[in-house]
């Protein structure tokens, strides 16, 4: 079958939407879980500010944007004022401190792209992962969380798009991939550019919240509880959502051309970035702006073979969620 992007949604559509929202409500954490990463991090704190008055942790990631799963892992960041730090140094040392107390597996990996110690805490049950100096995951971190904030549905959505990708064996960055940070965009983008939309662009708007990282200027809107209500003028169900989802990058995205971008709420061009040719190991095949670095293609990891396998597996979901009378099943059937 083909359909392209004028396909009319099936008229059964709004049905479907019950099953979606009890596999999203499956996958929430519970409040016990978040209790004991509270514990985790207070357990961790008094390590580190012991060794280091003046350092402080952010959790980030998943386990703090608000998209990830129950039984996750935790991704935690010690910020250090000094940035002229040697982080191998720093991470060999947290490494000793944290051994020295009961928890297990504790290993400094500093020969990987990001360094971090590992580890996991018996008492809770919990494993970490502790980089140095990541802020610029930590304000994405909370960008991401401002923007859940505002309409369910975001987290609704992301939940599903997560779930599928991980059952299909696509988010998987190290096989050319998408991470789940770039899923998260792209949900956010899709809700940004929908009629009429159901997020606003928050780095579009007034600004109530600046830092300086890395010498980038992070800065949006977010005074999000002010934003209550911002997509009620657009009523389309959960389900209709995940098919227009699919259907968007299955056969509306012009992938020769565009560029997704949270950060100016629309498509921008190739061309514009001077994205149009591959540089390095960048080919620039699926383009996702970061939203704070904006010359950071989140698409950077897919090559010729995985952008295939990427457009086939949207193909593939936009005609279950077309034409399946149980899409729930095959949708999240494991590859
Ligand atoms: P999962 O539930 O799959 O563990 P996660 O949100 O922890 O999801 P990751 O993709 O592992 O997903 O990313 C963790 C965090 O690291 C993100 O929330 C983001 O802050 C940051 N991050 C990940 N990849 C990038 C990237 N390529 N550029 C900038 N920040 C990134
Ligand atoms: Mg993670």
């Amino acid at each position: 079958r083909n359909y392209k992007s004028q396909t009319e949604c099936r008229g059964d559509i709004n049905r479907l939407s019950a099953p979606f929202l009890a596999i999203y409500e499956s996958l929430i954490p519970s409040e016990e879980e978040k209790e004991k990463q509270k514990q985790l991090m207070a357990l961790l704190n008094k390590h580190v500010t012991r060794e280091w008055p003046g350092a402080r942790l952010f959790l980030y990631g998943s386990c703090a944007n608000s998209f990830g799963f129950r039984k996750s892992d935790i991704d935690v960041c010690l910020a250090l004022g000094d940035a002229d730090i040697d982080k191998s140094e720093i991470l060999l040392k947290l490494a000793d401190i944290l051994k020295s107390d009961n928890l297990e597996n504790v290993q400094a990996l500093i020969r990987a792209r990001v360094p971090i110690v590992k580890l996991m805490d018996p008492v809770t049950g919990i494993s970490c992962d502790i980089c140095v100096n990541n802020l610029l995951a930590v304000i994405n971190t909370k960008l991401l969380r401002d923007y859940s904030k505002i309409d369910v549905r975001l987290r609704q959505l992301a939940f599903i798009i997560k779930h599928w990708a991980k059952s299909r064996g696509v988010n998987e960055t190290y096989q050319g991939t998408l991470s789940s940070y770039a899923y998260v965009l792209m949900c956010i983008h899709f809700l940004q550019q929908c009629n009429p939309p159901i997020l606003p662009c928050l780095q579009g708007m007034a600004r109530t919240y600046t830092v300086n990282v890395d010498n980038v200027e992070c800065s949006y809107f977010d005074q999000v509880e002010k934003l209550q209500g911002f997509g009620s003028q657009n009523g389309e169900s959960i389900a209709r959502l995940v098919w227009g989802f699919f259907n968007y990058w299955a056969h509306c995205h012009d992938y020769a051309n565009d560029v997704i971008s949270i950060r100016a709420g629309r498509l921008v061009s190739k061309q514009a970035k001077d994205w149009t040719r591959r540089i390095g190991n960048d080919r620039h095949l699926i383009c996702i702006e970061d939203p704070f670095e904006v010359t950071h293609d989140l698409g950077r990891v897919v090559d010729k073979r995985s952008i295939r396998v990427l457009r086939e597996e949207f193909e593939r979901a936009a005609e279950i969620m077309q034409y399946d009378p149980n899409p729930c099943v095959k949708l999240f059937e494991p590859y």
